[in-house]
């Protein structure tokens, strides 16, 4: 039942990648990490097709849930994962990431990442899912198609654009997710500082974005994003965790 889950104040991890080769061989003791920290619901995006095929076999369904998306500086292949969305959108709890990456990607290519873009929000909107979006130095651009395709059910995760332009799409519904690389990134501060409570999500991005450069992250590292979102905002951490547990299990729709 629900009500369980908010007692004892579960979190959701609602963007990493555990198909990593980091995580080779190891995905089971590193989920096993995460539950003892009291993460719950961990969702573990593919990216591209055949990491894709793989977030499918190691979800659990129960505990581990996949999302389907593609690299946006890495679209070769991109209609066949466009195709495995529609075909497993009954497994599938998201469509993502998906996005713009104007720092790695090419200038002449941005056209082509913004086309791509919106036929992923488009499906992501006939099949009524929502969709995980990467923006990197792009998030101003990725937002304006957002809300030009009226796209509702939006996750910007680890959002690297002005708070501001964060605050406007927070007033439309669209939620951040807030990797631990919070704890070094004074931009993700202020994110969380502008950003209210009903619109923050925790993500852990493993095996990127850990609280410290050099380190391989993990899903058990969303506790720390807890912990800063709680000292910002001067509220208890039951009450940070608590919340974004719900958020998550309202947008992505699971029953924990
Ligand atoms: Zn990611």
């Amino acid at each position: 039942m629900a009500s369980s889950v908010y007692e004892t104040a579960l979190l959701v991890d609602v963007h990493c990648h555990l198909t990593a080769r980091e995580f080779e061989g190891r995905v089971s003791r590193v989920v096993g990490e995460a539950v003892e920290t009291g993460v719950a619901v961990i969702i573990t995006s593919g990216l591209g097709y055949q990491d894709a095929l793989r977030a499918l076999e190691i979800s659990d369904y129960t505990r581990i849930y996949p999302s389907i998306g593609i690299a946006p500086y890495e679209l070769e292949g991109y209609e066949d994962v466009l195709g495995l969305i529609e075909r497993e959108r009954s497994r599938i709890v998201a469509v993502g990431e998906v996005g713009l990456d104007y720092w790695r990607g090419n200038r002449d290519q941005r056209a082509l990442q913004q086309m791509v873009f919106e036929e992923f929000i488009d499906l992501a909107k006939s099949l009524d899912l929502p969709i995980i979006v990467h923006s990197r130095s792009a998030g101003r651009y990725a937002l304006e198609i957002l809300v030009r395709k009226r796209a509702e059910r939006v996750v910007m995760h680890a959002f690297d654009g002005n708070a501001s332009y964060a605050a406007r799409a927070a007033s439309r519904g669209y939620m951040f997710s807030i990797p631990p690389s919070i704890a070094r990134s004074r931009q993700k501060q202020k994110l969380v500082e502008k950003l209210p409570l009903e619109n923050l999500l925790l993500e852990s991005d493993a095996p990127v974005l850990a609280p410290s450069r050099d380190e391989v992250n993990h899903p058990r590292n969303v506790k720390v994003s807890a912990e800063w979102i709680s000292r910002i905002k001067g509220i208890s951490l039951e009450e940070v965790e608590d919340k974004t547990t719900r958020n998550a299990l309202e947008l992505f729709r699971l029953k924990v």
